[in-house]
């Protein structure tokens, strides 16, 4: 099967790209969530309940901690990309 880049689903709760089938949350029946991460979504659930601003301050934690991002920078992107993602819009 060909990969189209385009088609690599990303998680909407945290953007992640989602490229295995460990990437992917599980559902309460154990089967893979097609939306979101497994560090996101676990048994049905999101394993970290909060609201936006407070997922952004995590989220730039681990971009500068863990991937040696700037702070700056991985605000940046948190910020403009993590409202778009369907965990995060205002129903
Ligand atoms: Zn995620």
């Amino acid at each position: 099967m060909e990969q189209d880049p385009m088609q690599i689903p990303i998680c909407q709760s945290c953007g992640m790209p989602m490229e295995v089938a460990e990437d992917f949350g599980t559902d309460l029946d154990g089967r893979k969530n097609k939306e979101y991460c497994q560090y996101c979504w676990q048994n049905g659930e999101f394993t970290a309940k909060m609201e936006l601003p407070e997922f952004i301050e995590t989220q730039v934690k681990i971009a500068t901690e863990k991937l040696g991002m700037l702070e700056d920078e991985a605000r940046l992107v948190a910020e403009t990309t993590l409202p778009e993602l369907k965990r995060w819009q205002k129903q």
